[in-house]
C-alpha cells in the first residue's frame, strides 16, 4: 500500500500511441504506479506494459555523463563535462557544415521524444541549420498514415476519437494487433460490444492474434492485398448505391478517377476473393456489413502503414469513408491507430524530414515564409531533406558526415539494420543522446550524451486521438541527465543564436510551439493579424494555450487540438470535418485513385516464405526499458519465429528448436514456434531483440529496405526469407 504521505504525481505512459494517464507514488525508493482515474484515455486501467513501468525506473544501465570516444589508444569512451561535450557536438557540426554544406549534417530523432525536445531539434535543423535534414523513427511508423492524410484532407488529421469507437456500430480493424499493441484501447472496443453485443468487430490480419480471437468475422487475406481488399469495397459501395451524393458533390473531388481504377481492378467480388486469398462468402459478409451499417469507424496501423504500397493502402480505406460520407460524424471515419507515444507530438512541430512545423509545409513558399518570419530564421531549408532510409544510406555513402540520433536505437529497428552499423561505422561524427549506456547505437556513437528517462523529464506529448498529455518529473535526474531541448539549445548558444534558444524551461518551448501553430492560422481568428493578409488555415491550432506560464503549464489537463479557446470541459470538442470542409486549398477532401500492386520484393525458389514483423504484448521497441523488468521479460523469453506446420515441416526445423531465418539482407537466429496462428507460406519474427538481450536476435538485419515511393516508409511485413535449422 502507499504510503499515507506519498504525493499523487499525475503523468503520462511513455509506451503505445493510445496514451494512458498514469498515477505516481513515490516514497522513498518505491514508484507505485496506477492508471489515472480521471484520464480520459484510460480512466484507471492500465496494461501490463504500463503496470510495470515502476520496474524500469532505476538507474541500472543508465547513461550517467557525457563521454566523448578517445581518438587514440582502445578508443574508449572518456568522461567529460557537458560543456566539454556540447563543445566537441558544436565545433564538429559547425566544421562539417563550413566544409560541406548543411545538408551534410542530419538529425534522426524518436517518437519517444517529447514535443518540446522534437520542436527545439528541427527548429534548429531547418530555420537555423538550414537543412531539412531530419527525420524521425516515426518514418518507421506512421509516415504512411501522414501521407494518406495530407492527400486525402490537405493536412495530416486523424478525425476520429477514442469516445467514436464506442459509438460505433461497425469497427474494423486493419493490420492492427490492437489487443497486444495497444490493449486499452482494445479494451475499450471489447467493454463497448460486451454492452452492446449487436456492436460488430471485423479484423482484416494475415495472421490469427489475440486481436483477431475477439473479432466476429477475421478476414486473413494474403500480405499485401489490402488495396484490393478496399478498392473492392469502394466499388461494391457504388455499385450497391451506398454513396452519400450530396456530401460527394459538395465536399468532395476526383470520383471518377478513383472509382475507374477500382472498378477495374477490383470491381468483382470472386476476383478480389481470388487475390486476397480469402473465402468469397467472408469478403462479401464484410462488404454488407459495411454497406449496411452507418457507423463504421475503421482504424488501421503497421499491418497497413508498414508497406511500399502503404500511402495507397490508407487512401483505398478512407476513400470508401468518402463514398459513404462515414466521417465527420460521431462513430464514423477512418481512424490512423499511432504506435509510439509521441508520433503525433513530432508530427504537430515538424519532425518529419518533408515536413516544416505546425503542419505547414516545406514545399509551400507561403508557408516556409511564416514560419522564417516566426522564427527569425537566419537560414531557412527550402527543400524536403532525406528520410530515414535514404538518410543512412547518405551517411553509408559519405554524404551526410555528421548525425545527432536522439532517443532511438536505429542499429536495432531499421530495415537492412546491418548497413547501419556499417553507415554508423564510416560517419565522421556519430552523436547519441539516450537514456541507456549501452545499446546497439551507443556502439557506434563518438559523443554520448545522458538524456532525462521517464519520472525524469517533463513535458508533454500527443497520442492517437490528438489528445495533449503532460508527462511530469518527480524524481531527479539521474547522473548528469539534462532534458534533449536543453542540449539542443545549448549547441545552438554555441553557434550564435542564443536568443531564438533562450528557453529556461519546457513550458516557454510548449508556448512557442503553440504560438506558432495560431501565428497565421484562418482558422483561429488570431493568426489573421499576424499575417496581414488572408492566412493559412490549419487545423491544428493551440491559439487556446497560449500564454501558459509555468503554473499552468504544469496544471494542464488532457486537452485534444485544436484548442481555439481555454479548455472548458464543459463544452463538446467538435466532430472533425463535421462541417464537411477539409483543408486542401478549395476546402474539398480528395478520392485518390489507389492502382494496387503486389509488394515490390515477392517470394523465389531461394527465400520462399514471407517475413512479417512486430511487437509482442509485453514488450517496447527495442527492449532497452521493458528488457529490465523481470515481469515483462518471462512473458516472451527469447526471440522466436512462428511458422505454420507444414512450412515447418518443409524446411527441416521443429518446435522449439533455434532456427538461423535469412533474407537477401542478413539473417537472425530465434526459437521455432508453432502457434497455429500463421497462415502458410508466412512466418512472424518479433521486432524488439536487441544484442544485449540476444546476440543474433535482430530481425531488422534481414528486413528489406524497400520504401513506399510516397511516404519513404519500409516495407516491415513483408520480406522473402528462408527458415533453416541452427
Ligand atoms: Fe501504456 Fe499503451 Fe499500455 Fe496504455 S495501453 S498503459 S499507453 S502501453
Amino acid at each position: 500500500g502507499s504510503s499515507p504521505h506519498s504525493v499523487v504525481v499525475k503523468t503520462t505512459c511513455p509506451y503505445c500511441g493510445t496514451g494512458c494517464g498514469v498515477d505516481v507514488r513515490v516514497s522513498g525508493t518505491t514508484v507505485e504506479v496506477s492508471g489515472d482515474p480521471v484520464h480520459p484515455t484510460n480512466a484507471g486501467r492500465l496494461c501490463v506494459k504500463g503496470s510495470a513501468l515502476g520496474d524500469t525506473v532505476g538507474p541500472q544501465g543508465r547513461l550517467l555523463y557525457p563521454a566523448i570516444r578517445r581518438q587514440d589508444g582502445d578508443q574508449s569512451m572518456e568522461r567529460v563535462s557537458w560543456d566539454a561535450a556540447l563543445d566537441h557536438v558544436a565545433q564538429g557540426f559547425r566544421r562539417i557544415i563550413e566544409a560541406h554544406g548543411p545538408d551534410a549534417v542530419a538529425w534522426y530523432v524518436s517518437g519517444q521524444l517529447l514535443t518540446e525536445d522534437y520542436y527545439v531539434a528541427n527548429k534548429l535543423a531547418k530555420g537555423f541549420v538550414g537543412t531539412a535534414n531530419i527525420d524521425t523513427n516515426s518514418r518507421l511508423c506512421m509516415s504512411s498514415a501522414v501521407a494518406g492524410h495530407k492527400r486525402a484532407f490537405g493536412e495530416d488529421i486523424v478525425p476520429v476519437a477514442y469516445d467514436d469507437l464506442e459509438l460505433a456500430d461497425l469497427v474494423v480493424l486493419v493490420g492492427s494487433n490492437t489487443a497486444w499493441c495497444h490493449p486499452i484501447l482494445f479494451q475499450r472496443i471489447v467493454k463497448e460490444k460486451e454492452r452492446r453485443p449487436e456492436m460488430k468487430l471485423v479484423v482484416i490480419d494475415p495472421r490469427r492474434t489475440a486481436t483477431t480471437e475477439m473479432a466476429d468475422l477475421h478476414l486473413p487475406l494474403r500480405p499485401g492485398t489490402d488495396v484490393w481488399l478496399f478498392n473492392g469495397l469502394l466499388s461494391f459501395l457504388h455499385q450497391h448505391g451506398v454513396v452519400d451524393t450530396a456530401f460527394v458533390e459538395d465536399h468532395t473531388t476526383g470520383l471518377a478517377r478513383a472509382m475507374a481504377i477500382a472498378d477495374n481492378t477490383a470491381g468483382d467480388l470472386r476476383s478480389v476473393a481470388a487475390q486476397c486469398k480469402l473465402q468469397e462468402s467472408a469478403l462479401s459478409e464484410f462488404y454488407r456489413l459495411f454497406a449496411r451499417t452507418d457507423k463504421v469507424i475503421t482504424a488501421f496501423s503497421m499491418g497497413v502503414n508498414q508497406s511500399s504500397a502503404g500511402t495507397d493502402k490508407v487512401n483505398a480505406i478512407i476513400n470508401c469513408h468518402l463514398l459513404s460520407g462515414r466521417i465527420g460524424k460521431p462513430g464514423a471515419g477512418p481512424f490512423s491507430i499511432t504506435g509510439q507515444p509521441n508520433a503525433m507530438g513530432g508530427r504537430e512541430v515538424g519532425g518529419l524530414s518533408n515536413m516544416l512545423a505546425a503542419h505547414m509545409d516545406i514545399e509551400n513558399a507561403q508557408h516556409r515564409s511564416l514560419v522564417r518570419e516566426f522564427w527569425q530564421s537566419p537560414t531557412m531549408a527550402d527543400k524536403p531533406g532525406l528520410k530515414a532510409v535514404d538518410l543512412f544510406d547518405a551517411i553509408d555513402e559519405g554524404r551526410v558526415k555528421a548525425v545527432w540520433i536522439m532517443a532511438t536505437n536505429p542499429v536495432v529497428s531499421m530495415p537492412d539494420a546491418d548497413k547501419i552499423k556499417r553507415a554508423l561505422s564510416r560517419c565522421e561524427l556519430v552523436v547519441v543522446s539516450d537514456v541507456m549506456a549501452q545499446t546497439d547505437t551507443t556502439a557506434f556513437a563518438h559523443v554520448v550524451l545522458p538524456a532525462q528517462g521517464w519520472g525524469e523529464k517533463s513535458g508533454t506529448v500527443t497520442n492517437s486521438e490528438r489528445c495533449i498529455s503532460r508527462l511530469r518529473s518527480f524524481l531527479p535526474p539521474i547522473g548528469e541527465a539534462r532534458p534533449d531541448w536543453w542540449a539542443l539549445s545549448e549547441v545552438a548558444r554555441r553557434w550564435g543564436h542564443a536568443e531564438h534558444f533562450a528557453y529556461t524551461a519546457e513550458h516557454e518551448v510548449f508556448d512557442e510551439h503553440c504560438r506558432l501553430t495560431a501565428a497565421g492560422n484562418r482558422e483561429s481568428g488570431v493568426g489573421d493579424r499576424d499575417s496581414g493578409g488572408e492566412g493559412i488555415p490549419r487545423f491544428l491550432n493551440l491559439s487556446g494555450l497560449v500564454g501558459m506560464d509555468k503554473d499552468a503549464y504544469d496544471g494542464l489537463r488532457p486537452v485534444r487540438w485544436p484548442v481555439l479557446a481555454i479548455p472548458d470541459s464543459r463544452l463538446p470538442i467538435p466532430e472533425v470535418f463535421s462541417d464537411g470542409r477539409f483543408y486542401t486549398p478549395d476546402r474539398r477532401a480528395r478520392f485518390v485513385p489507389t492502382a494496387p500492386h503486389m509488394p515490390v520484393k515477392l517470394v523465389d525458389e531461394d527465400y520462399p516464405l514471407v517475413l512479417n514483423t512486430g511487437r509482442v504484448r509485453d514488450h517496447w521497441h527495442t527492449m532497452t526499458r521493458t528488457g529490465l523488468s523481470p515481469r515483462l521479460a518471462s512473458h516472451v523469453a527469447e526471440p522466436f519465429v512462428d511458422l505454420h506446420p507444414q512450412d515447418a515441416l518443409l524446411c527441416g526445423v521443429r518446435e522449439d528448436q533455434l532456427a538461423r531465418i535469412s533474407s537477401r539482407w542478413g539473417s537472425c537466429v530465434a526459437r521455432v514456434r508453432l502457434s497455429g496462428e500463421m497462415q502458410r507460406k508466412s512466418v512472424f519474427v518479433p521486432i524488439h531483440w536487441n544484442a544485449q538481450f540476444a546476440s543474433d536476435g535482430r530481425v531488422g538485419s534481414l528486413v528489406n529496405p524497400v520504401v513506399d515511393p510516397v511516404s519513404g516508409e519500409p516495407e516491415f511485413k513483408h520480406t522473402p526469407v528462408r527458415v533453416e535449422p541452427f
